[in-house]
């Protein structure tokens, strides 16, 4: 049985004035609903999935307007949305050490179906969410549907890509980073993708140290409805990139050279408040030595999930970062993006995979392309955040790949903001190991240009690249056994609050044949 989250989401009568309710009197002392920040789940298996949300009355004050004690949240998991049959129910402590934030790992529930949850606590409940478990790994299946969103800067727009994701029926939305921006609050105008840009709302606070700073950020972000509407609507499965820390930190190295032990510090804050904020699992608790975030999963016989980690484990960014000639440092052959138990893991399960398609979902670009905007610059530009900048570490991953005829393989990414579609080939003019979809911010850029100066230029040097177009959007995919087909969408606008038009670009790709194998 398939409901449509549509009919779901207009059904759960989430209009934005619901979610910022007005001012009630309540017996408890809160004159307003201590579930502003929405409910989420995430991280779904055969039996189960988590469930969250995290009391917080006035998100934006410190501790959420919560008192200074453990509260307790009742929850319920039901197998319709109008909970006649509720299949599991229990109380989680919201502790004040965690943000009264919950996360609550449901578990004996049947594969392969959607679910509906709730919260309840000083006498309110909160909205609905709906979830869903996975099929049996190995269990035949037809086909999955799952949205790909990133990197969006509450400044520089607003989330119709979300409000889009949470209608579009999915049963999985995976989640590439940045999905908040460390930055202080900008400046009233500045100058954004070439043109002046003035922010259509503004960060509270300057940029984010200490755990009170992080939290307070997530919590703003967390207040858009749209935001809530994509979470209620579909399990997640989340990972960060560099702003959830700082920008394009490297393991314990930040870009401004601060101390390790001093970033270290830092880097525990963040991660404290990113898993206060996500629906993630047990597994990924904070801890001295940092967050285990990748781990996979499979859709039945269809596909085998990696979600990797990027930013925790790599090698330090060579050549003084940005895009620039590969040196002599970038080419040592103990460079890793992985680290290597993340390696060795990867390549464990992609040669044991039986499924139809492997996905390794990621935040960084991973096809080696040359970025010379200018046909002025005779030589090749690599971006040295990117898997360009580890040629060691790609080939490793792309030697097991094609020595071991692993054909099936499909790469998405953020980070760039702007879309990518492309072949990813073992070296420049080597054959195609994989296909990538690098998916454009959701509203990182603000509107964008469409064609960013330079982008035919990176297109006519990079013949295996299909797409680059600097628009705002998100990407769906649709698998079946026959193919993988991505659609990226891009958004007429981001900086009105007018429901943008959207254009698709899709491409297919068939198991057995590495690469695009047909656009349209
Ligand atoms: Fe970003
Ligand atoms: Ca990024």
């Amino acid at each position: 049985m398939r409901i449509t989250r549509r009919a779901l989401v207009a059904g759960l009568g989430l209009s934005g004035a619901a979610l910022l309710s007005p001012p009630r009197l309540r017996a408890q002392g809160f004159d307003v609903t201590p579930f502003q920040l929405g409910v989420a789940s995430g991280d779904p298996s055969p039996d189960g999935f988590v469930i969250w949300t995290r009391l917080a009355p006035s998100p934006l004050e410190p501790h959420g307007g919560m008192p200074a004690r453990p509260v307790d949240v009742a929850w319920e998991v039901a197998s319709d949305e109008r909970f006649r049959d509720v299949v599991a129910r229990g109380t989680a402590v919201a502790h004040p050490m965690l943000a009264h934030s919950v996360h609550v790992e449901v578990s004996g529930l049947a594969a392969d179906r959607s679910y509906w949850y709730r919260f309840s606590a000083f006498g309110e409940r909160s909205y609905v969410g709906r979830s869903r478990t996975t099929p049996v790994a190995g269990a035949p299946v037809r086909s999955l549907r799952f949205g790909v969103a990133g990197c969006h800067h509450y400044e520089e727009g607003y989330f119709h890509a979300f409000r889009a994701l949470a209608e579009a029926d999915l049963d999985f939305l995976f989640h590439y980073g940045d999905y908040i921006y460390e930055y202080p609050t900008a400046p009233p105008l500045r100058i954004l993708r070439e043109v002046p840009f003035s922010p259509v709302r503004l960060h509270l606070g300057g940029e984010t140290f200490s755990l009170d700073d992080y939290r307070q950020r997530y919590a703003q972000y967390r207040t858009d409805p749209d935001l809530q509407r994509a979470h209620a609507a579909t399990p997640w499965f989340v990972t960060f990139d560099d702003h959830e820390i700082s920008n394009n930190w490297a393991a314990d190295r930040d870009e401004k050279g601060t101390a390790p032990e001093i970033f270290a510090l830092r880097r525990t804050a963040a991660f404290q408040a990113w898993y206060e904020h996500m629906p993630v699992r047990r597994s990924s608790f904070p801890g001295r030595d940092g967050v285990r975030m990748y781990r996979g999963t499979s859709w039945g016989d269809l596909v085998s999930a990696n979600f990797l980690d990027t930013r925790q484990y790599r090698s330090d960014q060579a050549c003084g970062d940005g895009d620039k000639v590969l040196c002599r440092e970038a080419r040592a052959p103990e460079r890793t993006m992985l680290g290597t138990e993340q390696e060795r893991w990867l390549i464990d399960r992609l040669s044991r995979s039986t499924a139809r398609w492997n996905l390794i979902a990621q935040q960084v670009l991973m096809m080696d392309l040359d970025l010379s905007r200018s046909e002025a610059v005779t030589q090749r530009l690599t971006s040295m955040d990117t898997w360009g900048g580890y040629p060691a570490a790609r080939e490793r991953l792309f030697g097991v790949l094609q020595e071991r005829k692993i054909a099936n393989t499909v790469v998405l990414s953020g980070d760039a903001h702007q879309h990518f579609a492309g072949d990813v080939l073992r070296t420049p003019d080597g054959a195609p190991v994989a296909a990538e979809f690098l998916v454009s911010s959701a509203t990182s850029g603000g509107d964008g240009l469409g064609a960013f100066p330079g982008n035919a230029e990176i297109l006519r040097r990079n013949p295996s690249l299909r797409m680059l177009e600097d628009r705002r959007g998100y990407g769906i995919c649709n698998v079946t056994h026959e193919s993988w087909t991505t659609e990226l969408i891009s958004l007429s606008h981001v900086i009105s609050t007018q429901t943008p038009s959207s254009r698709v670009a899709q491409f297919m790709v068939e198991p057995g044949r590495p690469g695009i194998a047909q656009q349209s």
